[in-house]
């Protein structure tokens, strides 16, 4: 049944995210000790112990969270990171986003919604560098009536083929719809929806969406409700750090979390954390009214994985190699990887002049793979989980008990495989080989039993094997 929350933030509280701010404004070495005790336990963190978290500042502190952050990612996740590329299918868009290059005046921009067989095309060049899951992603205005545009590049992103191989699973970052197109959306078999507030801060919103469907902050803020009503239970959050103060957006992302908790018993599936990057056609891009810093956004990664242990955290190619390598030793679970921000930028890689920003990781999916094996990660092209409907509350029971690892590991090394066979040079194929190799070493027996099994049926040819 429809209630006021399926149209407004009706959970927004700024007073009380003001109040929680102001009692927790001094670095106070007790309580930090005390919340980083608790955030042992995994269950989570309230915003007043976020709050405490925020005020560290001595290095020694610092060092204490970034270490029971590190912990807690292992403790549930093991050492695999997800890999996924985003696909840009359009730029078209009706809003006017200040630090965003395919605002609708920006003329600076090239103008471009693929058709089908283009998206097919971008399917496939993204197929070749080995991903198996994709972001789809477009501005607010689509082609044709309603958002058939947009189902129909769902279908043609799940229908292309290369080489025998294909997308298994389609996330999206879209507008906000209505119940009822979110409905449709479901129907088409998406992974999750993602969908970014921006800023929770009433005032920075309307000062940087001037024009367009997205000027209303409560129809986006009241996005998951519609989406969850429809069944859509795996979503994802995020905010664009650098509008507004990131400790009181990540305040209200907490507030947020905690309706679509009580209310639908699951919060959000993944949190992203975008920082404002320079765009074509944008000073504010250029300049963003609160940049955080380098030491505040590694501190933030830290404090999200903490305070929601069994979220993953996503962190796009936005970020510079440096940043992404250190947030992965403090929380991260996914990564893109081999990105391209304009669409058919896959197929036609010189066309960065309709990019949305630009991109501070321009290494290809083969480096990334790589670098995460030499830091001592896994990569993982898994999609098992919403395959076998382990999605919304399901996966959340599975994961807060601690018993996700199980299925992540496996899923991870096999598919980690599939990728070494399937496209890998000879040395990055034994590099590989060996890390997956060590890692069976350090499981557990039943674990290791399972991936020993996923692996030989890969190894004999099969392929998509998951548990
Ligand atoms: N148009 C839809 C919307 O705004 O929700 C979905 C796609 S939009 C292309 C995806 C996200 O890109 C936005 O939510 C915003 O957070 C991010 N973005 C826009 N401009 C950016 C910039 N200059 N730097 C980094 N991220 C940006
Ligand atoms: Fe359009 Fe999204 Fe960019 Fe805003 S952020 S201008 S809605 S594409």
């Amino acid at each position: 049944m429809g209630t006021a929350a399926d149209s407004k933030a009706v959970w927004l509280d700024d007073a009380k995210i003001r109040n929680t701010l102001e009692s927790c404004s001094r670095e106070d070495v007790a309580r930090i000790r005390d919340v980083l005790e608790k955030a042992r336990e995994l269950k989570g963190l309230s915003p007043a112990d976020v709050a405490v978290l925020m005020g560290i500042s001595s290095p020694e502190l610092l060092s204490d969270l970034y270490l029971t952050a590190k912990a807690a990612k292992e403790e549930i996740y093991g050492n695999r990171i997800v890999l996924f590329a985003p696909l840009y299918i359009s730029n078209l868009c009706s809003n006017e986003c200040l630090y965003c290059a395919f605002r609708k005046s920006n003329k600076a921009v090239v103008r471009r919604a693929l058709n089908k067989e283009e998206i097919t095309e971008e399917t496939k060049a993204i197929l070749r560098q080995g991903h198996k899951r994709v972001l789809m992603v477009a501005g607010e205005a689509y082609p044709g009536s309603g958002i058939s545009y947009v189902l129909d590049a769902i279908d043609a992103i799940y229908d292309a083929r290369e080489d025998g191989s294909s997308i298994r699973r389609v996330n999206v970052n879209l507008a906000p719809l209505s119940v009822e197109d979110f409905r449709q959306l479901k129907n088409r078999n998406i992974g999750t929806f993602q969908l970014f507030q921006e800023t929770y801060h009433r005032e920075t919103y309307k000062q940087v969406h001037l024009s367009g469907p997205k000027s209303d902050l409560d129809w986006r803020a009241s996005s998951f409700d519609r989406a969850m009503l429809a069944g859509i239970d795996d979503v994802g959050m995020g905010l664009l750090y650098g509008l507004y103060d990131w400790r009181y957006e990540t305040l209200a992302l907490m507030q947020h979390i905690a309706h679509l908790e009580d209310r639908f018993g699951v919060g959000c599936h993944t949190i992203s954390v975008p920082r404002i990057e320079p765009a074509v056609g944008s000073d504010m891009a250029s300049h963003p009214p609160h940049a955080i810093s380098d030491k505040d956004f590694l501190k933030l990664v830290a404090i999200l994985r903490l305070a929601v242990p069994y979220t993953g955290i996503i962190m796009s190619t936005r970020e510079n190699a440096n940043i992404r390598s250190l947030t992965l030793e403090l929380g991260v679970s996914q990564i893109s990887a081999g990105s391209r921000t304009n669409p058919g930028g896959y197929k036609e890689s010189s066309q960065f002049e309709a990019a949305q920003f630009q991109l501070g990781d321009h290494r290809t999916l083969a480096e990334v793979v790589k670098d995460l094996g030499d830091h001592g990660f896994i990569p993982s092209f898994c999609t098992g989980c919403y395959r076998l409907g382990r999605t919304g509350k399901d996966f959340m029971d599975l994961a807060k008990p601690g018993l996700i690892k199980a299925k992540c590991a496996p899923n991870a090394l096999s598919t980690f495989e599939e990728y070494l066979l399937d496209y890998a040079t000879d040395e990055a194929r034994l590099a590989g080989q060996g890390a997956i190799a060590s890692t069976l070493n350090g499981m557990e027996d039943r674990t290791r039993r399972v991936s020993e099994n996923l692996l030989a049926k890969v190894r004999s040819g099969q392929r998509d094997v998951y548990c």
